[in-house]
């Protein structure tokens, strides 16, 4: 197939541990081509190829501080940067009519409210967390926290590398919000989170959620349904980063030709 038939995907934030992982898994792929890396204005691999900066040889994309440069003649975005960047990139995808692949976490209410207004003109895919088995564990915790009820306490343990700006991690949260459906509960007022001092006794039915932070930890959430006399414990470990960066590819492509609109890993999984 011509390579320039396949669909164009930048890369934002391409000098991020993400953004790595992101560029050598579309330049691995043999459906998309790499049609932009962006790094901050003025960083010091501006100009240079992508491919050599990450170690896979030269791939004769120079990179970028202009989202818009790179944005000419691309089909989607990957996008693993800061809420600001996700946000002001989430207007010019949908001005480009380009997929929005967001895997950044951390966003705030009015950051998502500007999301949804973008994705009434593009295709908008946002997960806190891009692998198979995080969203299998979020269907899993759904139907356990269902099938056990509010009888039995749920408290979301993460740990994370040291350089995590935001706690909890989306992917807590969104195992969090998996558990407060499976329960009929709203997240936001059931959630237990970070105690210190002298906190009293547990509130019961709240889900509690603990982060731990050090060394280069990929990711690791447990979701624990503590009852009386036993506990279910269900685990999920990351240990290579490309899991993300694959599922986010996958996303992009799955997002070709699809009508505006917010999607989740659930919808590009068919989970
Ligand atoms: P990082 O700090 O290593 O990388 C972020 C990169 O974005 C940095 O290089 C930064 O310079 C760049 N950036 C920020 N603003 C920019 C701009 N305006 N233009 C160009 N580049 C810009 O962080 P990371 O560990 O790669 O994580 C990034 C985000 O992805 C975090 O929010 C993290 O929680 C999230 N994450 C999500 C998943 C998932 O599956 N959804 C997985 C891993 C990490």
């Amino acid at each position: 197939m011509d390579p320039e038939a396949l669909p164009g995907v930048v890369v934002m934030g391409a000098a991020g541990r993400m953004g790595r992982m992101l560029a050598r898994a579309v330049l691995d792929s043999p459906e998309a081509r790499l049609a932009g890396a962006v790094v901050r204005p003025g960083h010091d691999w501006v100009g240079r190829d992508i491919g050599t900066l990450i170690g896979q040889g030269p791939a004769g994309v120079a990179v970028t501080d202009s989202p818009l440069d790179a944005l000419a003649g691309a089909q989607a975005v990957l996008d693993f940067t800061g809420p600001a960047t996700t946000v002001e990139m989430a207007d010019l995808c949908a001005q480009a009519r380009a997929v929005h692949v967001i895997g950044t976490t951390g966003l705030s209410e009015e950051d998502l409210r500007r999301l949804s207004l973008a994705a009434r003109h593009a295709a908008l895919v946002r997960a806190g967390n891009m692998s198979l088995g995080v969203n299998l564990l979020a269907g899993l915790t759904r139907r356990v926290a269902e099938a056990l009820g509010t009888q039995w306490d749920i408290e979301i343990v993460e740990a994370h590398h040291a350089g995590k700006a935001d706690a909890p991690s989306g992917t807590a949260l969104m195992l969090g919000e998996a558990a407060a459906e499976g329960r009929g509960q709203s997240l936001p007022q059931v959630a237990a989170r970070g105690r210190d001092g002298i906190t009293g006794p547990r509130t019961p039915g709240s889900i509690g959620f603990a982060a731990v932070r050090g060394g280069d930890i990929v990711g690791e959430h447990d979701v624990i349904f503590a009852g009386q006399g036993e506990r279910v414990v269900l685990r999920h470990m990351a240990t290579d980063r490309m899991i993300f960066a694959r599922g986010a590819l996958r996303a992009a492509l799955w997002g070709q030709g699809r009508p505006p609109g917010e999607y989740d890993m659930t919808d590009v999984l068919g989970l």
